[in-house]
């Protein structure tokens, strides 16, 4: 039925421990009405206390038993669930670790973070359900019927016309139910969302004084859930008094019946006793079977929903004979690439060509949206491409290792990405075994060191959440730190000096240019003052590129260079 089910195979051992001692359990309480009838028959009615005594202390060990069985499957039901659950999560997040930009967008990072939690918790409920019930109830239930029926055939007969209307009424009830408990995982997606966008979002949503059109938006969203989750409540708080209902009335027929029946001499009181009990199990493992398909659908869902991230190859593929080369010198080649981002129509970026030699500071320069963060996307392979190729070294990086292709690459994004720890910690992401001297050094080229150094505690200062209690500036500094600290051949900057100020900016570039020499540096930037002096520039337009070389060439024959030029330097800086 359900894929993720195969991951339960490894339990198998417990989960038979588990059924046993549920069985067990089950048989013993069938046996225990047994008991009570013969004490009625043989004991009461003879006034023999002896007996009474007797049997009624072997059924107070039966019960002690069985109550023993049932902590040992209940702990055994218990731990086979949340192991389930520890290893669907980390299935999961590893598979997300893996996925490409692209699939995360596919689901959404909210619908991510509740399937990887809630949906998982409901499957975690449901197996623990089901370890305890799906055994439990038919063998109490024919087990029931069973022992009844030898009691007396006659009253067990009412459960002819009893379970027929039990069964119709779950059928009512579970019907309704079901279809809610999946719309209900949407709902709960919905939330996650609101809430995630506005915790990211609440600098934006104050300033703009958004704050009660989101409270609205939230409260929609949350009251649209209430509604649901009521709705689910109510219909399966029916089953029990219906339960109770129908089972009083089977109770009240057994002894009107069974009063006549003893009356005339055909029947014993223990007996009666004993079915009345026998039909009370039956009925509750009629509630336990309920219960259970009403929470499978959900859990089913939910199953489905884990399987459908799990289920996924991710696109970017491993080669299948991986090249490694020692010494790579760090040349990078597009040759004809075009991309198209998945599902849209025009591409991102047209037919790029160019080759870039280690040692060089390139500069790539173009409007927003002209492709520039595209083309490092590509670079670093969070992409792949179907149209042209992207070599290193002559190497098509599709058949590098991702990791050795990474490992190779420093990347600053153009909005920085720090993490809570403290500053040393954020900066060793870039080298795990940095030492303070490396850090500092790499503080320094990355002109952090002189706002580090004023901080009371310097490298240990603790950084909050998403880097709250730095400045923009300060954050991409951090970043820039820790791009460099470890050494790469080819370093990627995104518009990750936008901002500094224009002194920083420059003493940065000259300090980058001094002590990464040999290295490949990609710069892109919306500011012509900071890729002026780059070895190389390629000038992007609408996803193509329409001018290549040095900034005096470009001046002069590239339109769109002199326009961008001139819209920034005055005549002064020109000269
Ligand atoms: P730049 O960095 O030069 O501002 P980008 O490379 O980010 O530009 O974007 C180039 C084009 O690709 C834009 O038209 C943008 O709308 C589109 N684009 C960027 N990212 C995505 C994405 N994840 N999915 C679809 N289209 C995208
Ligand atoms: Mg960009």
């Amino acid at each position: 039925m359900f894929k993720i089910l195969k991951y339960l195979k490894k339990y198998t051992f417990e989960i038979i421990l588990s059924t046993l001692f549920i069985t067990l359990q089950a048989l013993l309480n069938l046996y225990l009405p047994d008991l009570m009838s013969d004490i009625v028959n043989k004991g009461v009615i003879h006034g023999r206390i002896n007996y009474i005594i007797h049997v009624g202390i072997k059924m107070l060990l039966i019960t002690l038993l069985s109550v023993v069985a049932a902590i040992i499957a209940s702990f055994f039901a218990s731990r086979i669930s949340m192991k389930f659950g520890k290893d669907l999560r980390d299935m999961l997040f590893r598979k997300v670790m893996h996925f490409s930009f692209h699939e995360i967008d596919q689901f959404g990072t909210a619908s991510l973070i509740t399937r990887n939690t809630n949906d998982i918790t409901q499957i975690q409920q449901a197996v623990f359900m089901t370890l305890r019930m799906v055994v439990q109830a038919p063998v109490m239930a024919i087990g029931g019927i069973v022992m009844a029926v030898s009691k007396s055939t006659h009253l067990t007969m009412v459960l002819l016309v009893s379970i027929p209307i039990l069964l119709i009424g779950f059928f009512f009830i579970i019907g309704k139910v079901s279809p809610l408990f999946r719309s209900m995982q949407k709902k709960i997606d919905n939330i996650n969302r609101i809430l995630r966008e506005n915790l990211i979002g609440v600098r934006v949503i104050r300033a703009f004084a958004r704050t009660r059109y989101e409270k609205d938006r939230f409260e929609v969203a949350n009251e649209d859930l209430t509604q649901t989750a009521l709705r689910v409540y109510r219909l399966s708080a029916l089953i029990m008094p219906f339960v109770m209902f129908i089972m009083n009335f089977t109770i009240i027929f057994i002894i009107w019946i069974g009063g006549i029946e003893i009356d005339k001499g055909r029947l014993q009181i223990g007996n009666m006793m004993a079915v009345m009990q026998y039909i009370i199990q039956i009925m509750m493992s009629f509630v336990m079977i309920s219960i259970i398909s009403m929470f499978l659908p959900r859990a089913g869902a939910s199953a489905e929903r884990v399987e459908a991230v799990l289920s996924i190859t991710p696109e970017i593929k491993e080669p299948r004979v991986p090249i490694v080369i020692e010494n790579g010198k760090g040349i990078i080649s597009f040759k004809d690439v075009t991309f198209y981002y998945p599902g849209a129509r025009e591409p991102a970026l047209k037919n790029i060509t160019f080759d870039l030699y280690p040692g060089q500071t390139v500069g790539i320069i173009g409007a927003s949206g002209s492709g520039k963060t595209t083309l490092l996307n590509l670079l670093m392979r969070f992409y792949d491409i179907k149209e042209g190729k992207i070599l290193i070294d002559s190497v098509n990086i599709k058949d590098f290792p991702q990791k050795v292709l990474r490992k190779r690459m420093a990347y600053v994004p153009s909005r920085p990405v720090i993490f809570s720890g403290t500053i040393r910690d954020n900066i060793r992401i870039g080298k795990e075994d940095a030492t303070d001297k490396e850090i500092i050094r790499a503080c320094k080229i990355a002109q952090a060191w002189e706002f580090i150094s004023k901080m009371p505690e310097g490298l240990d200062t603790v950084i909050s959440q998403g880097g709250t209690n730095l400045s923009g500036g300060q954050k991409q500094r951090l970043a820039i730190a820790r791009a460099i600290v470890g050494k790469k051949d080819i370093y990627l900057f995104d518009d990750a000096f936008s901002a500094l100020d224009f002194k920083t900016d420059a003493n940065l570039r000259y300090a980058l240019k001094n002590q990464l020499k040999g290295a490949t540096m990609i710069i892109v930037s919306l500011r012509v003052a900071t890729i002026m002096n780059a070895d190389r520039i390629i000038v992007l337009h609408n996803g193509e590129i329409v001018g290549l070389g040095r900034h005096k060439e470009l001046f002069e024959e590239c339109m769109t260079y002199r326009e961008i030029v001139l819209s920034q330097l005055s005549e002064e800086e020109l000269q």
